[in-house]
């Protein structure tokens, strides 16, 4: 199954990855935590608005207006022996939650590189952050 990349994808996988750079460390079952973690989705919010820095409180609420893909998309979680098919704002929050993605490895999984055929397998882990 081929679909194109999605326009909204790729900016949602670029606000991703701008939100996961203001907060060093990712949030599990809460869109932020404190002042210095978020998850895939509350990075995206970040991404596209600036926020305070205590956000414990900050739902994203209008996150779907913004990205189109996040209700209108189902697709396959991408996780080697997973079988589940959620919409996409769910299947970030369930690589975010139940498969601890990083928030890079979910922004580069949104935003296949051009000639990389979208259902391929992963070429492979990104290499482990420094501690
Ligand atoms: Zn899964």
């Amino acid at each position: 199954m081929h679909q194109p990349v999605r326009h909204d994808e790729q900016e949602l996988a670029r606000a991703i990855a701008a939100g996961a750079r203001r907060r060093p460390e990712q949030a599990f079952g809460h869109y932020f935590e404190g002042t210095r973690a978020s998850c895939a989705l509350g990075a995206a919010y970040e991404g596209m608005y600036r926020l305070p820095e205590e956000a414990g409180q900050i739902l994203p609420r209008r996150l779907e207006r913004l990205f189109d893909c996040l209700e209108g998309t189902v697709r396959r979680c991408p996780e080697a022996g997973c079988r589940k098919s959620l919409i996409l704002a769910a299947l970030i929050v369930h690589l975010n939650d139940d498969h601890q993605w990083t928030r890079e490895r979910i922004a580069v999984w949104l935003e296949p590189t051009p000639h990389a055929p979208a259902d391929a397998p992963p070429a492979g882990d990104p290499p482990p952050a420094g501690s």
